[in-house]
């Protein structure tokens, strides 16, 4: 009986019990504890090109791909062999390697849009850092961000919004002071009305305005390129610096992320993710005036004991010299649109209620029948439990999509094209199975 599959999770259960002992939830980093999806976690043993093996040995195709760094896939050749040469070097100087020069160099040197850089070791310190530099260069407090953007988890952007069109923040989480979170202004995605009222209601003192120029942390909330545009300019007219926070669209839907994309020039970008190749880096970069702000250049500080690691450079190096062979992106973009597409088709000939949208190698299944979903509030909420079903059939079959109905799924140039073709009929089994429910 097909509908009746379950995989066997018996050492996968055994090791969160173990782990719960240890951690809080039982997990590292909070999404990883399978809240909003049925069962337990999966303890994951292997990854090998689009392959992930759990502790039972049960094999799936990943689709949550680390959350976004593995755009080769795991385990890739040319990363793993880069980062084992480094490593007979040793791990960890804390002085300057020429691996950071090199690093530095592929990023700068195909990227119109930014002349100095400073890496950190994760997209949480890149995009504390890009909102102290903006504070810092501009003199100003205040800050706006978007609801519905995911920013890491630093005080000033752990803030959700408050009652109003606008507001000052609320806290997100236990733990943050009332004053910092006042710093930060939060308003609706695509929404000009939203800004203009905010720089109206706090003129000369917003330092930066921090977007995902392609919002991919609460479903997948593609913004038109004029909203961007008119981002910058009001920015411009407003001494307000723009931030991109490209940690997930960075080198993911081109190697000049969603400001190549859009073309749209922000002031500062940050980086992560892919620039790692599944080590943990970030990064935050600007124009060389901007960056003579950082210490020990200028007043703004900033530091890591392990920022700029060698071995985490290597993967770098080795994941984006791979990015930028002739023809990368194309073929991994039209693949990933040929199986949303697919996707789609199946379930518009079927009248099931749901839409895929897609950009670059990034797809957002949504069970809704929505064609535009730009701002958090138009997410059907409803949908969520359709994917709770979706996600746990999938799983029972050999498919791993990251743990909730809000994340965004990612396609390696791993994933050929036969096991699309496979991944694709399961899908179309399993929408048959929660639509007949
Ligand atoms: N910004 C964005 C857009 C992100 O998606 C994330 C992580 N998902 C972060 C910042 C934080 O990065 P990290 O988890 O590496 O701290």
């Amino acid at each position: 009986n097909k509908e009746k599959r379950e995989i066997v999770r018996e050492k996968s259960a055994a090791l969160y019990e173990k782990a719960k002992t240890f951690f809080p939830g039982g997990v590292n980093s909070p999404v990883r504890a399978f809240k909003s999806v049925y069962g337990t976690p999966l303890f994951i043993e292997k990854g090998d090109g689009c392959f992930l093996w759990d502790a039972d040995g049960n094999k799936f195709v990943d689709f949550c791909c680390s959350w976004g760094p593995l755009i080769l896939g795991h385990n890739h050749p040319k990363v793993r062999e880069k980062v084992i040469e480094v490593m007979q070097n040793g791990m960890s100087f804390g002085a300057p390697t020429a691996l950071e020069n090199e690093l530095a160099g592929l990023i700068v040197n195909n990227n119109k849009y930014i002349e100095k850089i400073r890496f950190t070791s994760s997209g949480t310190e890149a995009v504390m850092s890009a909102i102290r530099l903006a504070r810092g260069v501009t003199g100003r407090d205040k800050i706006i961000k978007f609801e519905g953007c995911y920013h890491g988890h630093s005080d000033s952007l752990l803030v959700k919004a408050g009652s109003g069109l606008v507001t000052f923040g609320e806290t997100s989480s236990a733990g943050i002071p009332k004053a910092f979170a006042n710093e930060t202004i939060v308003v609706p995605l695509n929404d000009r009305e939203a800004i203009s009222e905010a720089f109206k209601t706090f003129e000369s003192q917003i330092a930066a305005i921090i977007i995902e120029p392609i919002p991919a942390n609460n479903g997948l909330l593609l913004q038109d390129r004029e909203y961007l545009e008119f981002l910058r300019n009001i920015t411009k007219e407003n001494g307000t610096l723009l931030i991109f926070d490209e940690v997930i669209s960075g080198f993911r839907v081109g190697f000049e992320g969603a400001a190549g994309y859009y073309d749209i020039q922000p002031d500062i970008v940050t980086y992560g993710k892919i620039i790692g190749g599944g080590l943990p880096v970030g990064a935050y970069a600007s124009s060389s005036e901007i960056m003579s702000h950082i210490s020990p250049d200028g007043g703004v500080y900033q530091a890591g004991t392990l920022s700029g690691n060698p071995v985490a450079m290597a993967a770098g190096i080795a994941q984006l010299s791979e990015l930028l062979k002739s023809g990368f992106y194309k073929e991994l973009n039209a693949k990933t649109q040929e199986f949303a597409e697919s996707i789609q088709r199946y379930a518009s000939a079927k009248n099931y209620k749901l839409k895929v949208f897609k950009i670059g190698s990034i797809f957002w299944i949504s069970f809704t029948d929505k064609d535009k979903i730009q701002s958090a509030h138009d997410i059907d909420a409803g949908g969520m439990d359709k994917f709770k079903e979706m996600h746990k059939e999938l799983l029972n079959r050999g498919v791993y999509f990251g743990p909730s109905g809000y994340e965004v799924g990612f396609i390696s140039s791993a994933h050929n094209k036969m096991e699309l073709e496979k991944v694709k009929r399961t899908i179309f089994e399993v929408l048959d199975i929660i639509f007949k429910k």
